[in-house]
């Protein structure tokens, strides 16, 4: 078989050391492959490069597709943006994968049960870096979830859950509350879930999921969630599994694919033969199994886990009474080289065998092109910069003056602070900022057309009171349902 060309960066801090030890075992194990190396981090940053990558490295991730990169140093102060994001974004890396596995009795655990793979989306949400200061007292930041961004995540944990043998999908969301944003994701989820019908799918307010996970990992398999959530719960999920520093994760995209530890480069632990090689190599053992080499990725784990269950634990692992054998990285490598072809006795062996890349290929494509529903102007909400001096008692004073403004065919429905109403009818004791939102619809009632024009006129009328406008949001039907929250 021939070899598979892949990227490789040996990084910052501890990276060189990780990196030589996994790619000594990964060669030892008989991985087919053609290793790039490219420079990233903060000899680049420092060289000028704000996103810590050289131009030309984009070449070599393009051509390989595969990315196995060490934990990198982003230098302190400013000016230096997240090579992380960099590559994530410019690459559409859409899909994090983090297995949390513990290793009870081998590494120190409160959950013995447990092997959660999160998968999280990774380019929507809260984190399209898209904010604004509106008013001297509000900042917004935009939550933009969409469909065929939802569709792909989904289908990739359910496409996961099916290669690799999984038996359950849980969703995450917080649609109680984000009835829009958060309800697309679950309703996508149910949509995807009935083309699997041998993986049981369920649901939990992220609230309360995460409670769950924290306290009995051992009832979920595979997690999917937007962005945010899965940020948070990745990191507590590989926490309580034992440690961040034995974690890998894989970020994929539609064409390229990155693989890592999710810890940092550690730089007090550098360059002194301490550090833990295992996240960075568990990152690689995702990146064999992608590249189609499950009979390689099988030796090199289960190799590991008799390395691990034997007792030859890092300093970080290393437990008095446990462990048999503190060693440093060089010598943990090679403890896994001596074990290939072994299996562990007490930890359950992996098998990749079923996870070739026929098993992976999906009958359906990624994400549906449909027919646009057809969308109707049906009213606008209209945000103010309006301050009266008091956060208390001044929204009927602010009702009068845009109730002034009906004409053309609208009309004011109500004002609401931070998505409270306040008028007609609020409270005095309702606390408010600066920060107006005025809605206005046909004076036939919600839900009759309008067009752009009324709105047009209806913000020089705004304009003309001396009221600040800082922004509007269209309300629209869409085949003749509401597509704006209440
Ligand atoms: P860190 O993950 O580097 O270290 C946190 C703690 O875990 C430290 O006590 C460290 O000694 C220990 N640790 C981490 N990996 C270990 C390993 N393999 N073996 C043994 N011990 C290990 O996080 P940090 O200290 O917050 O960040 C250090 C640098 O890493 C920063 O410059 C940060 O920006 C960068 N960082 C990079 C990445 C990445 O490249 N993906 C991710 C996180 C942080």
């Amino acid at each position: 078989m021939s070899n598979v060309p892949i990227t490789v960066a040996h990084g910052d801090g501890i990276g060189p050391e990780i990196m030589a030890a996994t790619l000594h075992i990964l060669k030892e194990a008989g991985a087919r492959l053609d290793i790039e190396t490219i420079e990233i981090g903060e000899k680049v940053y420092l060289a000028g490069n704000s996103a810590g990558i050289a131009p030309e490295s984009w070449d070599s991730l393009r051509r390989t597709k595969v990315f196995l990169k060490a934990p990198i140093t982003t230098p302190q102060g400013g000016g230096f943006s997240s090579l992380n994001v960099a590559v994530r974004k410019t690459l559409g890396l859409y899909a994090n994968v983090r297995p949390c596995v513990s290793y009870h009795p081998f590494v120190e655990t409160k959950h013995p049960v447990m092997d959660v793979v999160i998968v999280r989306e990774n380019e929507e949400d809260t984190y399209a870096g898209i904010e604004y200061r509106q008013t001297d007292q509000v900042e917004e930041c935009l939550k933009l979830i969409s469909r065929p961004g939802s569709e792909k995540i989904v289908r990739y944990a359910f496409e996961y859950a099916k290669k690799f043998d999984r038996k359950k999908v849980t969703c995450f969301i917080k649609d109680n509350i984000m009835k829009r944003t958060d309800g697309l994701f679950h309703r996508v989820f149910d949509e995807i879930a009935k083309d699997y019908p041998n993986i049981e799918a369920d649901h939990w307010i992220v609230d309360i999921g995460s409670a769950k996970l924290a306290d009995t990992p051992e009832n979920f398999d595979v997690i999917v969630m937007p962005n945010l959530y899965g940020d948070v719960l990745s990191d507590v999920a590989a926490q309580i599994a034992g440690s961040v520093g034995l974690a890998g994760s894989s970020n994929i995209g539609e064409k390229i694919a990155m693989f890592e530890a999710i810890h940092g480069s550690a730089p007090r632990r550098a360059g002194q033969n301490l550090a833990n090689p295992s996240g960075l190599f568990l990152g690689s053992i995702l990146m064999l199994v992608h590249i189609n080499q499950p009979d390689v990725a099988e030796a090199a784990h289960n190799a590991w886990l008799r390395t691990i269950e034997d007792g030859v634990h890092t300093y970080d692992m290393y437990k008095e009474g446990v462990s048999s054998e503190k060693v440093g990285t060089k010598e943990f490598a090679e403890a896994v080289v001596a074990r290939l072809g072994q299996k562990p006795e007490k930890l359950k062996p992996v098998n990749y065998s079923a996870a070739s890349a026929e098993s992976s290929a999906s009958e359906k494509p990624a994400y549906t092109i449909r027919e646009p529903k057809k969308k109707e102007l049906v009213g606008v909400d209209v945000f103010l910069d309006w301050w009266k001096g008091s956060f208390y008692g001044v929204a009927d004073e602010l009702g009068s003056l845009v109730e002034a403004l009906n004409g053309d065919g609208l009309k004011l429905m109500n004002i609401a602070n931070r998505g409270v109403k306040v008028y007609p009818g609020g409270l005095p004791d309702t606390f408010t900022v600066d920060h107006w939102r005025c809605r206005f619809v046909a004076d036939a009632g919600e839900g009759t057309a309008i067009s752009h024009s009324k709105i047009n006129s209806l913000l020089e009328r705004f304009d003309s009171a001396g009221l600040d406008v800082i922004k509007t949001e269209n309300l629209y039907n869409f085949d003749g349902v509401k597509g704006y929250s209440a």
